[in-house]
């Protein structure tokens, strides 16, 4: 029988309790691990969709571990949209040096664009 897609409310709130209990987790695949075994074993949610629904929630925080790949039309770990920084070179051509994320915490540069491991923690109020 295929799975049924998990409510987002109900995310949204196992998602908060995971992170702040443990304050890192490591990988996705670790978090994706515990979320799919605090849900009813009817329901699953995907890498996608779990970082989507985290870029939504303000105390959660991605970071990514970048390695080389080809620069995204958007951002990987959200599908947010990307900004770029430009500095000037000595001919005054600006120069785009990295791209960041106007919604989660991406950032790549260097010609190091693609995701290699996501590390997601808790960001507790100011
Ligand atoms: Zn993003």
């Amino acid at each position: 029988m295929a799975k049924k897609r998990a409510d987002k409310k109900l995310l949204m709130s196992i998602l908060a309790e995971i992170i702040k209990e443990r304050k890192e987790i490591e990988t996705q695949r670790l978090l994706l691990e515990i979320v799919n075994k605090r849900l009813n074993s009817k329901y699953a949610v995907s890498g996608k969709r779990l970082r989507k629904i985290i870029a939504e929630i303000p105390e959660i925080g991605i970071a990514t571990k970048n390695i080389c790949g080809e620069m995204p039309k958007a951002c990987p770990v959200c599908n947010g949209k990307l900004k770029g920084v430009y500095v000037k070179n000595l001919q005054g051509k600006k120069i785009l040096v990295s791209m960041k994320c106007t919604r989660c915490g991406y950032k790549g540069g260097s010609g190091k664009w693609r995701v290699g491991r996501y590390v997601f923690y808790w960001k507790p109020k100011l």
